[in-house]
């Protein structure tokens, strides 16, 4: 009798050696989709598996063929979280059904209520600008203040921007329409098109480089375009950049249009737990300082200091804007860039 206890108690430890870590293993995994590029988050995820024993599965691709993926892929999508760039992207997301809400005391107490979606459908995770660069030397920074004002005259020919079908283009046109109204966000265009040094071609990175070359003396583009320049292996880059000076508009308004890049649970999220832990933990003090460091952009904390490469730019006031706004709108600034023949 004693023996035959002993040796069914033998039998459980011995089944629950073998199961166990496949329980575990099943439980303890979460699959993100992600937009940003490998390099830009795997060290995080894996920090995120040392800590929690979550294994994370990362499949990375192009923002909007994870969208078209999550939806074809449907109720049958392995996903349990997006992480992407854009709140106009974020808001596609929401729309096409494919992300739902949910609520997080750690994450309404950290991320700033106009960096994320007001039904909790996706979190600002990371912060980026799109100030106005000139080159040093050829703009006097006095003559700047505004986006309204860069339709001045004085900048005929010299603005250099990327196209219409680019969403961060897109989001800060819909940024005029919450700010002045749709008639001026048009007006603006029109003018900003006609101060167009040449039709608009290529990424934020190329009207850096158009307007060191000579191209035009402006460029708008995200700052972390330019702090990826600065900090670039590359001489040629660093010394394009140490051209370019950084200026804050909309300082005595409302503030320089800011946009994020973040993240949403999917909407058949298998491993829906899993998921929201790891949101938070992003939004953690940690992750926070080495993955805004790492992408050139600010964090979405306040607490969270900003790199050496941003702080050369100096604080700067941002537009108090909800971001799910730019989504809303986002399909009346297509049209008005279109009527405007912005190409
Ligand atoms: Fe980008």
């Amino acid at each position: 009798m004693k023996r035959s206890s002993i040796g069914r108690i033998g039998l459980a430890l011995l089944l629950l050696s073998l199961f166990a870590p496949v329980q575990l293993m099943a439980a303890g995994e979460v699959n993100v989709y992600s937009a940003r590029k490998e390099k830009l988050i795997k060290p995080l995820l894996d920090r995120f598996t040392e800590q929690t024993g979550i294994q994370v599965n990362l499949v990375t691709g192009k923002a909007d063929a994870l969208l078209k993926r999550l939806r074809s892929e449907g109720r049958n999508s392995p996903a349990d979280l997006l992480i992407t760039t854009d709140a106009g992207r974020l808001y596609r997301a929401k729309q096409a059904g494919v992300i739902a809400p949910f609520r997080s005391n750690t994450l309404e107490a950290v991320v700033p209520a106009s960096f994320r979606d007001p039904e909790g459908y996706w979190y600002g995770l990371t912060i980026r600008s799109r100030p106005i660069m000139y080159v040093k030397g050829r703009v006097d920074p006095a003559r700047l203040s505004s986006y309204e004002a860069l339709t001045d005259p004085q900048w005929k020919g010299r603005i250099c921007i990327r196209s219409s079908g680019n969403i961060y283009n897109q989001s800060l046109v819909a940024s005029l329409i919450a700010a002045d109204g749709a008639e001026a966000a048009e007006t603006w265009s029109r003018g900003l098109v006609s101060n167009f040094a040449r039709p608009p071609r290529g990424g934020d990175r190329d009207q850096i480089k158009a307007a060191v070359a000579g191209v035009c003396d402006i460029a708008i583009a995200n700052t972390y375009y330019l702090a990826g320049m600065l900090n670039s292996k590359d001489a040629e880059q660093r010394a394009i950049a140490g051209q370019i000076g950084v200026f804050w508009p909309n300082q005595r308004g409302r503030g320089g249009h800011v946009n994020v890049s973040g993240a949403a649970l999917a909407a058949s999220a298998p491993h829906r737990d899993e998921a929201i832990r790891l949101i938070e933990f992003l939004a953690g003090k940690e992750a926070q300082q080495w993955y805004a460091e790492r992408n050139g952009e600010y964090p979405v904390r306040a607490d969270v200091p900003v790199s050496d490469t941003l702080q050369q730019w100096g604080a700067f006031k941002m537009d108090p804007l909800n971001l799910a706004r730019l989504g809303e709108l986002n399909p009346q600034a297509v049209r008005i860039m279109d009527r405007a023949g912005w190409k």
